[in-house]
Protein backbone atom coordinates (compact mmCIF):
# COMPACT_ATOMS: atom_id res chain seq x y z
CA UNK A 1 0.00 0.00 0.00
CA UNK A 2 1.38 3.27 -0.67
CA UNK A 3 1.75 5.83 1.82
CA UNK A 4 -0.50 8.01 1.04
CA UNK A 5 -3.13 5.66 0.68
CA UNK A 6 -2.25 3.63 4.22
CA UNK A 7 -2.38 7.82 5.96
CA UNK A 8 -5.97 7.77 4.33
CA UNK A 9 -6.45 4.72 5.38
CA UNK A 10 -5.36 5.02 9.04
CA UNK A 11 -7.74 8.68 9.08
CA UNK A 12 -10.79 6.48 7.78
CA UNK A 13 -10.85 3.28 10.72
CA UNK A 14 -10.05 6.04 12.90
CA UNK A 15 -13.50 7.86 12.01
CA UNK A 16 -15.54 5.00 11.90
CA UNK A 17 -14.30 3.99 15.20
CA UNK A 18 -14.83 7.36 16.38
CA UNK A 19 -18.60 7.60 15.10
CA UNK A 20 -19.65 4.51 16.62
CA UNK A 21 -18.92 5.28 19.81
CA UNK A 22 -15.80 3.03 20.24
CA UNK A 23 -13.50 6.23 20.78
CA UNK A 24 -14.35 9.09 22.72
CA UNK A 25 -12.25 12.81 23.05
CA UNK A 26 -9.20 12.10 22.34
CA UNK A 27 -8.68 8.85 23.07
CA UNK A 28 -7.20 5.68 21.41
CA UNK A 29 -4.61 5.56 19.28
CA UNK A 30 -3.23 3.68 15.66
CA UNK A 31 -0.17 3.16 14.23
CA UNK A 32 0.83 0.95 11.36
CA UNK A 33 3.81 -0.21 9.21
CA UNK A 34 5.00 1.21 5.79
CA UNK A 35 6.58 -0.54 2.97
CA UNK A 36 10.11 1.22 3.92
CA UNK A 37 10.11 -0.51 7.24
CA UNK A 38 8.84 2.64 9.06
CA UNK A 39 6.28 3.44 11.47
CA UNK A 40 2.70 6.31 10.63
CA UNK A 41 0.88 7.01 14.12
CA UNK A 42 -1.39 8.78 15.44
CA UNK A 43 -0.26 12.41 17.29
CA UNK A 44 -0.54 12.98 21.13
CA UNK A 45 -4.08 14.65 22.23
CA UNK A 46 -5.83 14.19 18.90
CA UNK A 47 -9.16 13.28 18.10
CA UNK A 48 -9.88 10.01 15.60
CA UNK A 49 -13.28 12.31 14.72
CA UNK A 50 -10.77 14.30 13.23
CA UNK A 51 -7.79 13.19 12.06
CA UNK A 52 -5.55 15.01 9.04
CA UNK A 53 -3.77 12.37 6.84
CA UNK A 54 -0.99 14.83 6.30
CA UNK A 55 -0.27 15.55 10.28
CA UNK A 56 0.18 11.79 10.74
CA UNK A 57 3.45 11.23 12.96
CA UNK A 58 5.94 9.34 10.83
CA UNK A 59 8.91 7.36 12.02
CA UNK A 60 11.80 5.81 9.63
CA UNK A 61 13.06 2.44 9.89
CA UNK A 62 15.28 3.46 13.03
CA UNK A 63 12.86 4.58 14.80
CA UNK A 64 13.10 8.48 14.60
CA UNK A 65 10.53 10.93 14.18
CA UNK A 66 11.16 12.50 11.09
CA UNK A 67 7.52 14.14 10.16
CA UNK A 68 4.35 15.16 11.36
CA UNK A 69 3.10 15.86 14.89
CA UNK A 70 4.31 14.57 18.32
CA UNK A 71 2.81 10.93 18.50
CA UNK A 72 0.48 9.54 21.19
CA UNK A 73 2.60 9.26 24.46
CA UNK A 74 0.88 5.54 24.56
CA UNK A 75 3.97 4.83 21.86
CA UNK A 76 5.99 2.28 24.13
CA UNK A 77 2.90 0.24 24.13
CA UNK A 78 2.92 -0.10 19.92
CA UNK A 79 6.79 -0.24 19.85
CA UNK A 80 6.44 -3.74 22.21
CA UNK A 81 4.59 -5.30 20.20
CA UNK A 82 6.43 -4.62 16.91
CA UNK A 83 9.71 -5.29 18.74
CA UNK A 84 8.58 -8.76 20.01
CA UNK A 85 6.11 -9.98 16.97
CA UNK A 86 8.28 -9.16 14.06
CA UNK A 87 6.41 -9.47 10.70
CA UNK A 88 2.94 -10.90 12.62
CA UNK A 89 2.62 -7.24 13.71
CA UNK A 90 2.24 -4.55 10.64
CA UNK A 91 -0.53 -2.56 12.80
CA UNK A 92 -1.43 -1.59 16.16
CA UNK A 93 -4.66 -0.57 17.56
CA UNK A 94 -5.39 0.83 21.20
CA UNK A 95 -8.51 2.30 22.73
CA UNK A 96 -10.49 2.91 25.62
CA UNK A 97 -13.61 1.37 24.48
CA UNK A 98 -16.83 0.84 27.15
CA UNK A 99 -17.32 -2.89 27.37
CA UNK A 100 -13.55 -4.22 27.39
CA UNK A 101 -12.82 -1.82 30.32
CA UNK A 102 -16.24 -2.92 31.88
CA UNK A 103 -14.70 -6.56 31.55
CA UNK A 104 -11.66 -5.42 32.66
CA UNK A 105 -12.68 -4.49 36.10
CA UNK A 106 -15.36 -7.39 36.93
CA UNK A 107 -14.41 -9.79 39.59
CA UNK A 108 -15.39 -12.78 37.51
CA UNK A 109 -12.99 -12.00 34.72
CA UNK A 110 -10.19 -14.51 34.35
CA UNK A 111 -6.86 -12.76 33.91
CA UNK A 112 -5.18 -15.08 31.83
CA UNK A 113 -8.33 -15.69 28.88
CA UNK A 114 -10.74 -12.29 29.03
CA UNK A 115 -12.96 -13.29 26.57
CA UNK A 116 -15.41 -16.17 27.68
CA UNK A 117 -15.35 -18.98 24.52
CA UNK A 118 -18.83 -17.55 23.15
CA UNK A 119 -18.43 -17.45 19.72
CA UNK A 120 -15.76 -19.06 17.13
CA UNK A 121 -14.86 -15.50 15.12
CA UNK A 122 -13.15 -14.16 18.92
CA UNK A 123 -11.11 -16.86 18.99
CA UNK A 124 -9.95 -17.26 15.96
CA UNK A 125 -9.26 -13.55 15.69
CA UNK A 126 -7.57 -12.94 19.07
CA UNK A 127 -6.66 -16.38 20.95
CA UNK A 128 -6.64 -15.49 24.40
CA UNK A 129 -6.51 -12.37 25.78
CA UNK A 130 -4.42 -11.51 28.61
CA UNK A 131 -6.00 -8.85 30.86
CA UNK A 132 -2.35 -7.14 32.08
CA UNK A 133 -2.70 -4.85 35.55
CA UNK A 134 -3.35 -1.02 35.61
CA UNK A 135 -0.33 1.11 35.09
CA UNK A 136 -0.56 5.15 35.65
CA UNK A 137 -0.62 7.04 32.30
CA UNK A 138 2.58 7.48 30.88
CA UNK A 139 4.45 4.64 33.22
CA UNK A 140 6.50 2.46 31.01
CA UNK A 141 6.19 -0.41 33.02
CA UNK A 142 2.86 -0.62 30.76
CA UNK A 143 5.26 -1.13 27.46
CA UNK A 144 7.73 -3.21 29.69
CA UNK A 145 4.35 -5.84 30.57
CA UNK A 146 3.75 -6.16 27.17
CA UNK A 147 7.40 -7.06 26.42
CA UNK A 148 7.34 -9.85 29.04
CA UNK A 149 4.24 -11.92 27.08
CA UNK A 150 7.55 -12.65 24.31
CA UNK A 151 5.43 -12.05 21.01
CA UNK A 152 2.76 -14.82 22.84
CA UNK A 153 -0.23 -12.53 22.17
CA UNK A 154 -1.69 -10.59 20.13
CA UNK A 155 -4.43 -8.83 22.77
CA UNK A 156 -4.66 -7.51 25.51
CA UNK A 157 -6.77 -5.55 28.05
CA UNK A 158 -5.12 -3.03 30.23
CA UNK A 159 -7.11 -3.32 33.42
CA UNK A 160 -8.58 0.34 34.05
CA UNK A 161 -8.18 1.28 30.63
CA UNK A 162 -8.59 -0.37 27.43
CA UNK A 163 -7.35 -2.69 24.79
CA UNK A 164 -4.41 -3.02 22.38
CA UNK A 165 -4.84 -5.51 19.56
CA UNK A 166 -2.33 -5.81 16.78
CA UNK A 167 -2.50 -7.65 13.36
CA UNK A 168 -0.26 -8.00 10.30
CA UNK A 169 -2.16 -5.64 8.78
CA UNK A 170 -4.21 -2.50 9.68
CA UNK A 171 -7.75 -3.72 8.50
CA UNK A 172 -7.53 -7.09 10.40
CA UNK A 173 -5.97 -5.41 13.50
CA UNK A 174 -9.48 -2.91 13.81
CA UNK A 175 -11.67 -5.87 12.70
CA UNK A 176 -9.67 -7.95 15.58
CA UNK A 177 -10.27 -4.88 18.19
CA UNK A 178 -14.33 -4.69 16.97
CA UNK A 179 -14.54 -7.98 17.90
CA UNK A 180 -12.91 -8.01 21.18
CA UNK A 181 -15.47 -5.02 21.94
CA UNK A 182 -18.17 -7.04 20.86
CA UNK A 183 -17.50 -10.18 22.74
CA UNK A 184 -16.93 -7.93 25.59
CA UNK A 185 -19.67 -6.40 25.36
CA UNK A 186 -21.81 -10.35 24.93
CA UNK A 187 -19.96 -11.13 28.79
CA UNK A 188 -21.32 -7.92 30.11
CA UNK A 189 -24.93 -8.74 28.46
CA UNK A 190 -24.72 -11.79 29.67
CA UNK A 191 -22.99 -11.60 33.47
CA UNK A 192 -24.61 -13.83 36.08
CA UNK A 193 -26.77 -15.77 33.32
CA UNK A 194 -26.35 -19.59 32.37
CA UNK A 195 -25.13 -19.33 29.31
CA UNK A 196 -23.97 -22.31 26.27
CA UNK A 197 -20.53 -21.25 25.77
CA UNK A 198 -18.17 -23.42 23.15
CA UNK A 199 -17.17 -26.67 24.58
CA UNK A 200 -13.50 -27.32 25.30
CA UNK A 201 -13.39 -29.67 22.62
CA UNK A 202 -14.89 -27.36 20.51
CA UNK A 203 -12.28 -24.67 21.38
CA UNK A 204 -9.42 -26.76 20.93
CA UNK A 205 -10.53 -28.07 17.47
CA UNK A 206 -10.74 -23.76 16.29
CA UNK A 207 -7.15 -23.43 17.59
CA UNK A 208 -5.84 -26.71 15.53
CA UNK A 209 -7.69 -25.90 12.67
CA UNK A 210 -7.01 -22.05 12.27
CA UNK A 211 -3.21 -22.35 13.62
CA UNK A 212 -3.90 -20.00 16.45
CA UNK A 213 -1.39 -18.23 18.91
ZN1 LIG B 1 -4.89 4.54 26.48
Amino acid sequence: MTETRLRETICDFARSLYDRGLAHGSTGNISARTDDGGLLVTPTGSSFGRLDPARLSRFDQNGTLIGGDRPTKEMPLHAAFYDTRGTRSGAVVHLHSHHAVALSMLPETDHDDALPPYTPYSIMQLGRVKVLPYFQPGDPAMGEAVRELDGQRSAVILANHGPVVTAATLESAVYAMEELEETARLAITLSNRSVNKLSADQVRNLIKAFDID
